[in-house]
């Protein structure tokens, strides 16, 4: 079996109300697709995270990426991955786009390896034998908190277990300490039995986030996640050592490397690497076994990702040793809705995998054609 085809589909969507962070609206989704075709036909499905710009990631995996995929077997998933990282490495590219890229074929050479197996991906990877997921609800964006403590009452009302609540207002909404009152209507609207997070995107400063954690610790947080900006390792460091709140974070970290640092620091609790951002499949197998060995959480993200990331997701937390939650995102984002059937919905905290062979869902090229860029 070799690789015989890549296709690539850059996307773009935008809705109608911007989604609003503390930090600023969120309006238009975009992705990168990898799709590779095998001498025998199998036809495998990647996605590469791409916030802005997703032609920048779309030239990385068709001028510098795929003439090193032409012709491979794709059961040297894990060479090639090495292949890929050590060449481009030694030309300064190691982070950023270039691992973005990465994990979109990655993603593509695993779909078509569980394909030819015959089994659903997660099996592929080595199974965990789930079958299912728990999932967290995400998450309650910045509005007024009358509409905070509305929507994370109705995520309550629908039978979530858990829900992750926007913190780091801006000014505009009130600053860092409207945070506090944030997590006092939505711990009272939803009681005290569901797990509750709060996300920050990275808005604070460590001191603040050591602060706001000590005043909103009585609100049971199960996690704080990104308080202050990823590579400031030595605030994640202060923070997990100066309030009792356990910490996330990781979604915007690249590779194993940055996370090998995080983890000897101790400087987190639970892991949430993203599969189209990290390297693939490949990468967050690697991650999986530093995550065992230091006894942490992991919790895959997804986040505004298209479809075939909130699915490779999905896979990967089936897989995933020390597993916390699946981040089942409740959102209008139509880039998630491009296969032939709709994204499966949790019940009760709870998410099936589909039981296909490979990731198992099959994309819908028209509604993709939709949002591609030309
Ligand atoms: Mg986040």
């Amino acid at each position: 079996m070799r690789i015989a085809k890549l296709d690539t589909w850059v996307l773009e969507a935008r809705i109608g109300k911007p989604i609003q962070f503390g930090v600023g609206p969120y309006g238009t989704f975009s992705a990168t697709l990898v799709e590779l075709t095998t001498d025998d036909g199998l036809v495998g499905w990647g996605e590469c995270i791409a916030r802005r710009a997703p032609r920048v990631t779309d030239v990385v995996v068709r001028d510098l990426l795929w003439p090193m995929l032409e012709g491979r077997d794709p059961h040297d998933v894990e060479g090639i991955w090495d292949e890929m990282f050590t060449r481009l490495r030694a030309w300064g590219h190691y982070r950023g786009f270039v691992q973005e890229a990465m994990s979109g074929v990655d993603q593509a050479l695993w779909d078509i390896l569980a394909q030819a197996q015959g089994v659903p991906l997660y099996k592929a990877l080595g199974g965990a034998g789930r079958a299912r997921v728990p999932v967290y609800a995400s998450k309650v964006y910045t509005a007024s908190f009358a509409e905070m403590a509305a929507e994370a009452e109705r995520y309550a009302r629908k039978g979530h277990t858990a829900i992750k609540i926007q913190f780091g207002r801006s000014a505009e909404f009130g600053g860092p300490r409207a945070d506090v009152e944030v997590a006092r209507v939505c711990r009272e609207a939803i009681g005290p039995e569901i797990e509750m997070g709060a996300d920050v995107n990275s808005a604070y400063d460590a001191a603040t986030a050591i602060k706001i954690c000590h005043a909103v610790a009585k609100y049971d947080l199960a996690f704080i996640e990104e308080p202050v900006y990823p590579d400031d390792i030595d605030g994640y460091e202060l923070i997990r050592r100066s309030q009792p709140i356990p910490l996330a974070g990781g979604e915007s970290e690249f590779g194993i490397f940055g996370f090998r640092e995080l983890l000897a620091r101790r400087a987190l609790d639970i892991v949430q690497p993203d599969v189209a951002r990290i390297g693939g499949f490949t990468a967050a197998k690697r991650l999986g076994a530093l995550v065992h060995a230091h006894n942490v959480k992991y919790a895959p993200h997804t986040g505004f990702s298209c479809g075939i990331a909130h699915l490779a997701s999905l896979h990967l937390a089936a897989w995933a040793p020390n597993l916390w939650k699946y981040e089942s995102m409740f959102i209008e984002n139509p880039l998630r809705e491009i296969f032939t059937e709709p994204f499966p919905e949790p019940q009760r905290g709870m998410l099936d995998l589909p039981t296909g062979p490979g990731l198992g869902m099959t994309v819908d090229r028209a509604k993709l054609e939709r949002y591609r860029l030309r």
